[in-house]
């Protein structure tokens, strides 16, 4: 930066209006929100201070907010719902300012002829969410931060959904955005049904991360809804095994349920609870959705082949539970009562999500079931779940619980146990060590080994959009000097 922080202060408040420039110190102590919640419980703040959080409102207050850091070599971290992981949004630097969009929440145009809306990078995606279902239409999008996560931020992270495995993911919805380059050059991609003019501009923007540019307004496709015709079911199956190749025969016979659920005695007893397993035993769940004779065509195929596989029908009950509770955990996420139990249990609980082909990831799940207790100390348990199927594979959410007596350890404790589980899934060859929640600053070491030979182009892309580097440094590509 060439500039003092004063100066700096001083230029944005004669550019933005007064009460736009935050400087106040709990805002700036929270402005990575969940991430190091454990530490800061405790009074400990392992990220650098940002000099302030500017909250801006339009387009072109972005442009002029990004042309002026770029010129004087301001690191930004971009921001919208303030819900994500990894260190995403955790400032590495003390020169760092939060451009804060979550104020640009207008919804701009719901286009139900041509089955697409167009929102600002801010709307939380909860409002558009209930406007479409009002009117018999749906996102099809539907992450646990359902409640808080916003436009801009689901794209940037790559986001996906509870019911991906019909909706797909947000890849798969998205088919226009505007976004500011880090020189204040706005650009827009056109949205049109498809595209071969070349590589999709649009992956540039998903899972960038706030390193490339600055999205402003994203157009979604949408979906009719057909709540009525959900059909679901919950099965025991007799260990983990058995609900992979489960899941793989369904996705394999060409069916897709929306949500395709495989959990763990361990993850299950603590996030679930509501069926009782015996040791080894699994538990997975359905539901499918659709037009009414394909959700249950759907539903009857997944539970033919859950049978077949020796899968024990329980009901829909539990699943029942799952869809009326499933985003609860939102509700606590910046509670202060999680800030207590964190200073009195002195625990914390924490997840990381990867994926691998069904020939790997049953070796991956073990060997992470096997390996992680032995390098971890203080290790309540770790767990995991599958929530998301794919032709080719599926992904594992690793859920885990840390006794850690002295928080100045938190930090180095769990960056330890996401580098244990993300070496187990890097020694195998379809092992993908990051799922949805984004390298962050927490994973990009791993970012040469995930790419391969590819990273070289990855670095490329991040040196042309990005040439002085002011874009969220240290997320997605490893800062120069560390390469
Ligand atoms: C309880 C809980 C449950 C979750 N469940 C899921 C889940 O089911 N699926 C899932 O995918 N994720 C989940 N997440 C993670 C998180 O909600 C997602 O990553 C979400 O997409 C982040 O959106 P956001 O608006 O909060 O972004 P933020 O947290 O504000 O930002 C996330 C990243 O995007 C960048 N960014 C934000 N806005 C912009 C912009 N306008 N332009 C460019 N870059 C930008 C930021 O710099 C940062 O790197 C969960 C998080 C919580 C707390």
């Amino acid at each position: 930066m060439d500039i003092s922080k004063e100066k700096l202060l001083e230029d944005l408040g004669s550019m933005f209006a007064p009460d736009s420039v935050v400087t106040e110190v709990t805002a700036l102590e929270d402005h990575d929100s969940d991430n190091n919640k454990y530490a800061k419980a405790h009074g400990i703040y392992p990220s650098s201070m940002p000099v302030c959080i500017l909250n801006v409102e339009s387009t072109e207050e972005v442009a002029a907010a990004l042309k002026y850091f770029n010129e004087h070599g301001v690191s930004v971290i971009p921001r919208t719902g303030a819900s994500s992981y990894e260190w995403l949004l955790t400032a590495t630097d003390e020169n760092t300012v939060i451009l804060d969009a979550s104020a640009m929440n207008r919804i701009l145009r719901v286009d139900y002829e041509n089955m697409c809306a167009t929102c600002q990078c801010g709307v939380p995606l909860n409002t558009l969410e209930e406007i479409l279902q009002k009117n018999g239409f749906t996102t099809g999008h539907s992450p646990q931060s359902l409640p808080v996560a916003q436009m801009g931020g689901l794209v940037a992270t790559r986001s996906i959904g509870q019911f991906s495995t019909y909706y797909g993911a947000i890849e798969d919805m998205l088919c226009a955005l505007e976004a500011v380059m880090p020189d204040g050059n706005v650009v827009r991609i056109r949205n049109v049904p498809r595209r071969a003019a070349g590589p999709d501009l649009r992956s540039l923007f998903l899972g960038s991360e706030g390193a490339l540019g600055f999205i402003t307004e994203v157009t979604v496709k949408i979906f009719k809804y057909y709540p009525d015709s959900f059909w679901r079911g919950g099965y025991i199956v007799p260990d983990m095994k058995t609900g992979f190749k489960i899941i793989r025969d369904i996705m394999a016979a060409g069916y897709r349920p929306s949500v395709v659920r495989l959990y763990d005695k361990d993850d299950f007893d603590y996030n679930f609870g509501v069926v009782s397993l015996e040791e080894g035993e699994a538990y997975m769940f359905f539901v499918a959705e659709g037009p009414p004779g394909i959700a249950q065509a759907t539903g009857e195929a997944v539970d033919r082949i859950s049978r077949k596989e020796g899968g024990r029908y329980i009901g829909y009950e539990s699943v029942d539970h799952w869809l009326v509770h499933r985003n609860d955990l939102c509700d606590r996420f910046k509670d202060t009562e999680v800030l207590e139990k964190h200073r009195q249990l002195k625990v914390f609980y924490a997840t990381t999500e990867i994926s691998a082909s069904y020939t790997d990831i049953v070796e991956i799940y073990e060997n992470v079931k096997n390996n992680i207790p032995r390098k971890i100390d203080g290790l309540v348990f770790v767990g995991g779940h599958v929530s998301h199927a794919y032709q080719t594979g599926v992904n594992i959410y690793f859920v885990y619980m840390i006794k850690v007596e002295d928080p100045e350890k938190y930090v180095g404790i769990h960056q330890a146990i996401i580098d244990g589980i993300c070496e187990e899934v890097l020694a195998m060859e379809t092992g993908g060590c990051v799922h949805h929640h984004g390298m962050g600053k927490q994973r990009v070491k791993f970012a040469p080994r995930e790419h391969g030979s590819s990273y070289s182009l990855l670095r490329d892309i991040k040196k042309m959009a990005d040439p002085n580097g002011i874009m969220n440094p240290g997320v997605l590509v490893q800062r120069p000097e560390k390469d």
